[in-house]
């Protein structure tokens, strides 16, 4: 991706989409071009995220980068002082003070590229990315490919025993292949609420 970039300061990219839709791959691949160009570089991901390896961000592809994890968005900007570019993987974990912390590298030079669920498993926006997305220079939707028929997936369906998650699951499980699968909006399968009825969005649409 060529890009007229700022002469001096720093800037926010975000890298967002459903589940396997090459978020980390393409996160790591920024961060190693920049190491390339002989910049500081340093991934940083939540403590929550401990798929495949602690100490490494991991694309479901198999590519993989050195990273640290941080338990707070505090952690986050301590860590990353005196980086050129600062990768944040699976944004969306993060708490509310992220948005700050992004701001406060940014403003102290740094190029911040955070990548993460753009919405959770119901279709509702993650976390701190709707923010992160708003006041971010550059921004990058990825899409995944659908799991039932092909086709551009945005979202990402969580199943539990084969079957569409309770729309009151718990939000943060990261992880394993079998309970996530890329969907498209019209193969994605709303869960149902409390009263059993199916919720189409968090916009009040009933399916
Ligand atoms: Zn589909």
């Amino acid at each position: 991706m060529i890009r007229t970039q700022p002469h001096a300061g720093g800037w926010l990219e975000v890298v967002c989409g459903p589940m396997f839709c090459g978020k980390s791959e393409e996160l790591i691949r920024r961060l190693r071009r920049a190491e390339i160009a002989g910049q500081r570089a340093l991934i940083v991901k939540p403590l929550i995220d401990d798929r495949y390896d602690v100490g490494h961000v991991v694309s479901h592809a198999g590519t993989k980068m050195r990273a640290v994890t941080a338990q707070s968005s505090n952690e986050v900007r301590r860590l990353a002082q005196g980086y050129d570019a600062v990768g944040i993987d699976e944004v969306q974990f993060f708490d509310a003070g992220i948005v700050d912390a992004v701001d406060a590298l940014v403003a102290g030079g740094a190029r911040v590229i955070a990548a993460g669920l753009a919405q959770d498993f119901r279709g509702l926006p993650f976390g701190a990315m709707p923010t992160l997305l708003c006041v971010a220079e550059f921004v990058d939707k990825l899409e995944a490919v659908c799991h039932r028929c092909g086709g551009p997936a945005t979202m990402t369906q969580r199943l539990v025993d084969g079957q569409p998650a309770p729309f009151a699951g718990e939000t943060i499980q990261v992880g394993a292949l079998d309970s996530y699968e890329a969907r498209c909006r019209s193969c994605f399968q709303p869960g149902e609420d409390a009263l059993g009825a199916a919720v189409a969005s968090a916009h009040g649409r009933r399916a």
